[in-house]
């Protein structure tokens, strides 16, 4: 079983993506064959900063290996070296209707959010003259990419969140017509949902996950935070006026969410606690505890910026042969020269 988790490298890394995929990826590595791959292609999609793009792929892969990916038995690497992924996407594309990208859920949040006003694309993107900013082709094509970068490497399983699930469901069906129309290509992949994976909310706003893309960082636990600030936004964290600390996520978000962290963190279920106040200092320790160790070694290997890029070179190299296989294949079968 292969399995492919990525990662944007859009923002600052997050407790939640620690808990919710990274923690799984590295507990499962031993059994488990994956690829970890950092997505700096799908951080394209919107308005970007070229020397921060580079900056933070290289951030994002310094962490996953400071929270403990194996390289040699999890292969790293940056979306944009395997330029196979590229190549089947536009293989990909030929066999995606325009209607089944633009029914994407995030496609049209995320259009919706960059250019109020923006109604497309029933009406043609672009077309109207409301739109603030220009919205990029990518957006509407990257879950094209995304099912190119599954099926590329013969992916069996993706790890999902719900976000993720109707991009998954698109990778499945354009496999499947691939294969049914010109022959047995691709791996169907299936969607799996680790079962230890937490979904971690904001801190400020519990209705919501804690997301590396949104507005306010006041929610958000960064990997890299200075202990300080990690004190202050868990003690900043929205409770309710309810006064009792019990897992009850309808009427307590916040607090329910504060006991998942800390389970998560520590590995056990929470004691009794008779304040927030309480609750919150013990959310912090378990906090530190897991972070201290992963942002000592980011600083060690950090020292030498050399290490990561030979890290992803290796990357490269390992998934390369397979990946070119599969373009092989899918361009003989689509009716391409060799
Ligand atoms: P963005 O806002 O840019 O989409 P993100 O915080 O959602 O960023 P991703 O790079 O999209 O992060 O996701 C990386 C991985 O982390 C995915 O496997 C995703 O399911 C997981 N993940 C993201 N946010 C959370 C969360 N709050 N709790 C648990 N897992 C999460
Ligand atoms: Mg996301």
């Amino acid at each position: 079983m292969k399995r492919l988790t990525g990662f944007q490298p859009t923002g600052n890394l997050h407790l939640g993506n620690l808990l919710g995929a990274m923690r799984p990826l590295v507990r499962d590595q031993q059994e488990v064959g994956s690829i970890a791959m950092i997505a700096d292609l799908h951080a394209m999609t919107m308005e970007h900063d070229p020397q921060v793009l580079r900056q933070k792929t290289l951030e994002v892969a310094t962490l996953l290996l400071a929270a403990g990916v194996d390289p040699k038995r999890t292969p790293l690497i940056a979306h944009s070296q395997i330029p196979e992924h590229t190549e089947l996407h536009y293989l990909l594309e030929c066999v995606c209707h325009f209607g089944e990208a633009a029914r994407m859920i995030q496609f049209k949040e995320k259009s919706a959010a960059h250019s109020p006003g923006f109604s497309a694309p029933s009406e043609g993107p672009g077309a109207g003259g409301k739109q603030s900013a220009p919205v990029r082709l990518s957006l509407l094509s990257y879950p094209v990419l995304m099912a190119a970068d599954i099926l590329v490497h013969d992916v069996h399983q993706v790890p999902v969140g719900e976000d993720q699930n109707q991009h998954l469901e698109l990778a499945r069906t354009l496999a499947t017509r691939f294969n049914a129309r010109y022959g047995e290509t691709f791996v169907v992949p299936e969607g799996v949902r680790p079962e230890s994976a937490a979904r971690i909310m904001d801190l400020a706003d519990p209705s919501a996950k804690m997301s590396k893309s949104a507005r306010s960082s006041a929610g958000r636990i960064g990997l890299l935070d200075p202990p300080e600030l990690i004190r202050r936004t868990i003690s900043r964290a929205v409770t309710d006026t309810v006064g009792v600390v019990r897992h009850d996520p309808e009427n307590q978000p916040g607090v329910t969410n504060l006991l998942a962290i800390l389970a998560e963190c520590t590995g056990e279920a929470p004691g009794a606690y008779t304040s927030y106040g309480a609750l919150k200092r013990d959310v912090t320790d378990a906090v530190e505890a897991l972070l201290a160790p992963i942002r000592k070694r980011y600083a060690e290997l950090s020292d030498d910026p050399g290490y990561v890029r030979e890290i992803l070179a290796e990357g490269k190299a390992a998934v390369r042969p397979a990946a070119l296989a599969t373009v092989r294949r899918a361009r003989g079968a689509i009716g391409l020269l060799d």
